[in-house]
Parts: structure tokens; C-alpha cells; sequence
């Protein structure tokens, strides 16, 4: 090395004359390159390739991101970043959040911009402007943003002192920066980013021209508090989504367009599934059919784990603080618990299932031979959420785990850890999601139990999720305190990723809270727990369900399976009789005998996305037929109506009973 940068030096000296020694920039592919000047990303990218030049968003020096205006000084390895590598994309959405502030200073000089941050993809700006923004005038935004970034100009970067910042907005009137400013650390850098004449202070990095910045679009306008706090005055924080190009673009806001006719809030009114009210924030009412639905899964997934070797138990709502107090819940979650009080003690509605099934599990003696002890419950929980934080079924303040937790010792970690797997596999695709993916956490730094039992349970954890097959990734040092853990995510119909079921070691509460067995050395030890669910919350599970399937659940979960309609009166008679028949046969069945035209019949059961539309006319009845209507398909056949109920009974079976 010191050999090299000799040579180095000698060759600057004689060629230039002056003292100076060239770094040696390393790429990530190993290949060294040494230059005659001091270069920049810019540079550096230019000296490759007109291509990558083109694309080159930032870099990074020796892991440090920086601005594409950075010079390189020093031996270094180098990375460029482009407009597709996900940290150009979030600068580029920075920058915009600038060309924002750009434009609206223009169109309205007397706002104040507060902060503007990046958001999944995209930005927001808060701003305290006296007029209300309205779409039209988004647009208008929008518009002056595209040509001011068609113009390409450079966005320059300028490193200040603290004076030089506040002297930089005061000429500008943005109390919200000087404010921000004031509480700096002293030894934090600050930058200033000059969009021509619009100033914005950030710690970067940004695009060196606006020109990246082509792929955007602003979406919506919202009311927020200064700094969240509702003492605060009121800001309009206006949102935008930017991307690195226009095909990208399209694609996300196709995706919304998708998302939106899926939203369960509004098919759950149109297929009147459910609804909210005032007088039970973040609960859920359910209605007939919703709650038919509800209990299909609920079946579905007893079934599943009967089967797999669970028992079901049943433990209360309502326990005196001092287990919450023993469990360490009430230390670490008692913002989020309901509280009550009765015969002067005090309670709390329960939050999780946990504390109450090591009490189950703490009745009478339990030996080794108990063990693997599978332990599951519908466990009903509330837990206070801010109501700003609720969405639909999404995230409630009451919802039913398909809870349970396996006691298990040491060794038993990683043969139940796969059967957990193979379980929620199943289960995913029985319910239509064919892409799962894992995320494997392990040690935080603060945690409890020895190196030696983590590394067990660890190893216990990788090998099962090794062995589903499935896509995964390492979240390191993301377990809890108490244990590694899995999470799964499954991916919905249009490309969404859900996190819902969950597998967590725990070494901590069954001590915690007395459990123990005998083992085979005659000895006391302490169990394991495991902590699983598939679904995850019922409640939220069935909002996916709702989104994924568009309302058009499969047979098995339709709240109606067939809707008889008669095309005649003459026929009320024979449908009567069909009904009877359908339902003795289990599957949920209405008749429609209105003196409607058929295809308005048709046409409101299509609407209510009943899978099986069976029409009954004079000829039917005479021949002992029935003609089918299948939703979402033009065809239809005319059976017999023995075979017809054979056809949906087979049909309607559950993907565990098929
Ligand atoms: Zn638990």
C-alpha cells in the first residue's frame, strides 16, 4: 500500500508540480481506479459510462450516503447509486418533497414550510398557509413542479453554521425551519439545499439536478399538528408519491386504483358484512352474513388444529391486575390495557392470552411425558390503540387470536417449530395465498436467558425455516427480549404483503409465572413456550380476505352459496322444495321469488357475489331441472336438480374436507 501511494505521489509531483496524492477508489466489484484529479460521484460515474452517468442519483464513500456533488478524497470504496437502487429511490423522493416547497413558494410566497420527510412511496409536506388547498390546487402545484424540474437545474448543496442557517430563513420568514434549527445538536452538521431561489435545510443527500425528478404525483391533503401535538396550531401537510420512472409510476398508482375497489370498509357495507359506530370505537359489528364468514374460519382453523394435535381452552376477559403485575404486562403495556374494578381489587380486560394459559398449564403436576403440551384458544383481546392509529378491521381495539402456545423443553423447540411451519403453510394456500415468505429474527442486546439457549432455539429456528422451502430473510438482533422469533407474510392478490402469523420462543414467562415440569432426571425444570398464531388477529385476517378475494369468496366462505330466483310464479312451488333440499344439504341457500323481471334478479344477486344463481322457470319445473348461473360467467346449464345440489355440497366442502 505505502508503496503504491509512493508511486502515486511521485507521478502527481512530476506531472503536476504540486504536493498532492490521488486517491484510489475501489468499486464494488474490486476493480481499482486511480484518477488525476479529485473526482466526484458524478465524476467517477461520467469516466464509466454515459448510461450510468445518466442514472448515478448518489453515492457512497466507504458506506457513508452521500450527494452526487461529494468529491472523493481519500482511499475509498465507492458505490453508485442509481435511480433504480431503493436508496435513490427515497432520495429522489426527498428531493421532490423540495421541488414542492419550490413550487408552492412561487404560487404562494407567504407560506411557512415546516418538514417534509419521505413515506412509503413517497413524501408529505406540512405547510402553514392561511388559504385551504384544495385538489384544483394541487394540480396547480403539480403542474408548476414539472416545469420547474424540466428545467433541469442544479440543486446545490452548502454546509452552514448555525448563524448562517438562521440568517438563511429569517430572510424568508419560515419561523417552523428556525424553530428546528434552535434545536440542532451543536455537533450536527447542517446543510442547506439551494433549489434556485427557494432554500430548503435538510441532511441530504439529494439529486444534484432536478432532473431525476420526472415521476411524481400529488395525492391528497390532510390536516396535522405541528410536531403531532394537538396545543400545536394546524398545518396542511399535503401528500405526494414519486418514483424513479413513469412505468413505475403507473404501476403504483394502478395498484391504488386496485386497492381501492378492494377496500374492505367499502365492500363491507356493499356486501353488508359489517359496520363501526361511535359508541364502540375500534370494535367490530358484525352482521349475519359477516359473521357466517367469521365462523367458517373460525371452523376452518379448529379443524386444522385439532388436528395437529391442539387442545382448545378457554380462559377469562377480565383478571385482577396482580397476574398482569406478576406477567410484567402491567409494567411494560399498561397504556394499552382496559381497566375496571370490582370488590375493590382491580382488573384488567386482557390484552393477550399468554398469563392466563400458564395458569391452565400450572394445574396439577405436569412431567416430561406431557410434553409437547399444544395449548390453543379463540383468546378474545383488547388492547387501546389511538383512534388515530385504526383502520376498518385492520388494526382494531378488540380482536380474537387463533392464539396458542406450546410447552415444550429445549429439544422439542425445533420439531414443533416445523410442524408450526407445515401448518401455517397449509393453511396460507387452503385459504388461497400460494407466496408466503418468513422473517427470522434473532438476539437484541438486551435480553435474557444464556448464549448457550439461544443458540439452541436459534438454531432450532433456522433449520425449520430451512426446511419450509419458503423465501426468508434475517432481521438481526429484532427478536424480543425473551426469545428469537419467526414471522410470516403472506403476499395477497395484488402484490401486497401481510404479516399475520407468528412463532415466538419465549424462555422468560413460564419462569416467570411458577410453570414447571418434572423431567427425566427427576428434577424440576422449567418449560418453554412458544407463542404462535396463524391468522394472527381473526378480525384483520378477514379484512384481507375481503380485499384478496374482492368481496367473491370462494364457495366455501360465501355467507350465501346459492340464491334460487323463479322466473314465473308458477314455479314458487317447486323452488320452496328445491330450498328445503339445499339446506338439509348444508349449504347456505336464499329464494328470491319476487315478481321481478329474471334479470334484475340475476343482476342484484351477481352484485351481492353469491357464487350459485339458480333460475327456475315453467320448463324447469316440468323437467325436474334447474339452470345454473355461476357469478362472473355468462354460461349457463341446465341440470337436474339432484345433480345440481351434489354439484355445490361437493363444491362448498371446505380445502381441508376435499
Ligand atoms: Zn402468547
Amino acid at each position: 500500500m505505502a508503496m503504491i501511494q509512493f508511486q502515486i505521489l511521485k507521478k502527481s509531483i512530476k506531472q503536476k508540480g504540486i504536493f498532492k496524492v490521488m486517491p484510489i477508489i475501489t468499486l464494488p466489484d474490486g476493480s481499482k481506479k486511480e484518477f488525476e484529479n479529485f473526482l466526484t460521484i458524478d465524476d467517477l460515474s461520467s469516466s464509466i459510462g454515459a448510461g450510468l452517468a445518466k442514472a448515478t442519483v448518489a453515492g457512497k464513500i466507504n458506506g457513508k450516503l452521500v450527494d452526487a456533488s461529494e468529491k472523493i478524497t481519500e482511499d475509498s470504496d465507492v458505490i453508485i447509486v442509481t435511480n433504480s437502487d431503493p436508496e435513490g429511490i427515497e432520495i429522489i423522493r426527498h428531493s421532490c418533497a423540495h421541488l414542492f416547497g419550490h413550487a408552492v413558494k412561487q404560487m404562494y410566497p407567504e407560506a411557512k414550510m415546516a418538514i417534509g420527510p419521505t413515506i412509503d412511496n413517497g413524501f408529505y409536506y406540512d405547510i402553514d398557509l392561511d388559504v385551504s388547498l384544495n385538489d384544483k390546487d394541487l394540480e396547480l402545484i403539480e403542474a408548476r413542479m414539472k416545469e420547474l424540474a424540466n428545467t433541469d437545474y442544479d440543486v446545490v448543496r452548502n454546509v452552514v453554521n448555525r448563524d448562517q442557517a438562521l440568517e438563511a430563513f429569517k430572510n424568508r420568514n419560515e419561523d417552523y425551519k428556525i424553530e428546528i434549527i434552535n434545536e440542532i445538536p451543536d455537533d450536527e452538521i447542517i446543510a442547506l439545499y439551494h433549489h434556485n431561489e427557494y432554500t430548503d435545510m435538510c441532511r441530504g443527500p439529494h439529486v444534484t439536478s432536478t432532473r431525476h425528478l420526472r415521476s411524481f404525483k400529488l395525492m391528497k391533503i390532510a390536516g396535522a399538528y405541528w410536531r403531532g401535538n394537538s396545543e400545536n396550531k394546524m398545518l396542511q401537510r399535503i401528500y405526494g408519491t414519486a418514483w424513479s420512472n413513469d412505468k413505475d409510476l403507473k404501476k403504483h398508482l394502478i395498484l391504488l386504483e386496485e386497492a381501492e375497489k378492494r377496500d374492505h370498509r367499502k365492500l363491507g357495507k356493499e356486501l353488508n358484512l359489517f359496520h363501526f359506530q361511535d359508541e364502540a370505537v375500534g370494535m367490530v359489528f358484525w352482521h349475519p352474513k359477516g359473521w357466517s364468514i367469521y365462523r367458517e374460519l373460525e371452523e376452518y382453523i379448529r379443524r386444522k388444529i385439532t388436528k395437529g394435535g391442539y387442545q382448545e381452552i378457554k380462559t377469562p376477559q377480565l383478571i385482577d391486575k396482580k397476574l398482569w403485575e406478576q406477567s410484567g404486562h402491567w409494567d411494560k403495556y399498561s397504556e394499552h390495557m382496559y381497566t375496571s374494578e370490582a370488590d375493590e381489587r382491580e382488573l384488567a380486560l386482557k390484552p393477550m392470552n399468554c398469563p392466563g394459559h400458564v395458569q391452565v398449564f400450572n394445574q396439577g403436576i405436569k412431567s416430561y411425558r406431557d410434553l409437547p403440551l399444544r395449548m390453543s384458544e379463540f383468546g378474545s383481546c383488547h388492547r387501546y390503540e389511538p383512534s388515530g392509529a385504526l383502520h376498518g378491521l385492520m388494526r382494531v381495539r378488540n380482536f380474537v387470536q387463533d392464539d396458542a402456545h406450546i410447552f415444550c423443553t429445549e429439544d422439542q423447540i425445533e420439531s414443533e417449530t416445523i410442524l408450526f411451519c407445515n401448518l401455517l403453510k397449509e393453511v396460507y394456500e387452503e385459504l388461497g395465498f400460494d407466496k408466503v415468505s418468513i422473517m427470522f429474527a434473532d438476539r437484541p442486546e438486551k435480553r435474557v436467558g444464556d448464549d448457550s439457549i439461544w443458540d439452541k432455539a436459534e438454531d432450532a429456528l433456522m433449520k425449520a425455516t430451512k426446511a419450509t422451502g419458503l423465501p426468508f430473510d434475517e432481521n438481526k438482533g429484532d427478536g424480543a427480549f425473551y426469545g428469537p422469533k419467526l414471522d410470516f407474510y403472506l403476499h395477497d392478490a395484488i402484490g401486497r404483503v401481510w404479516q399475520c402469523g407468528t412463532l415466538q420462543v419465549d424462555f422468560n414467562l413460564p419462569n416467570r409465572l411458577g410453570a414447571s415440569y418434572i423431567g427425566e432426571d427427576n428434577n424440576k425444570h422449567s418449560p418453554i413456550m412458544l407463542h404462535r398464531a396463524i391468522l394472527g388477529s381473526l378480525e384483520r385476517f378477514l379484512g384481507i380476505l375481503i380485499e384478496n378475494y374482492e368481496g367473491r369468496f370462494p364457495l366455501w366462505l360465501s355467507p350465501v352459496q346459492a340464491a334460487i330466483a323463479t322466473i314465473t310464479s308458477e314455479a314458487n312451488e317447486a323452488a320452496e322444495k328445491i330450498l328445503e333440499k339445499l339446506q338439509d344439504n348444508g349449504i347456505r341457500s336464499v329464494i328470491d321469488l319476487r315478481n321481478e323481471k329474471i334479470n334484475y334478479k340475476v343482476r342484484e344477486h351477481s352484485v351481492n357475489k353469491v357464487p350459485f344463481i339458480l333460475v327456475l322457470g315453467d320448463r324447469e319445473v316440468q323437467e325436474n331441472t334447474i339452470t345454473i348461473r355461476r357469478l362472473g360467467s355468462k354460461d349457463q346449464k341446465t341440470i337436474n336438480v339432484d345433480e345440481c345440489i351434489e354439484l355445490i355440497r361437493s363444491e362448498a366442502l371446505s380445502p381441508d374436507i376435499k
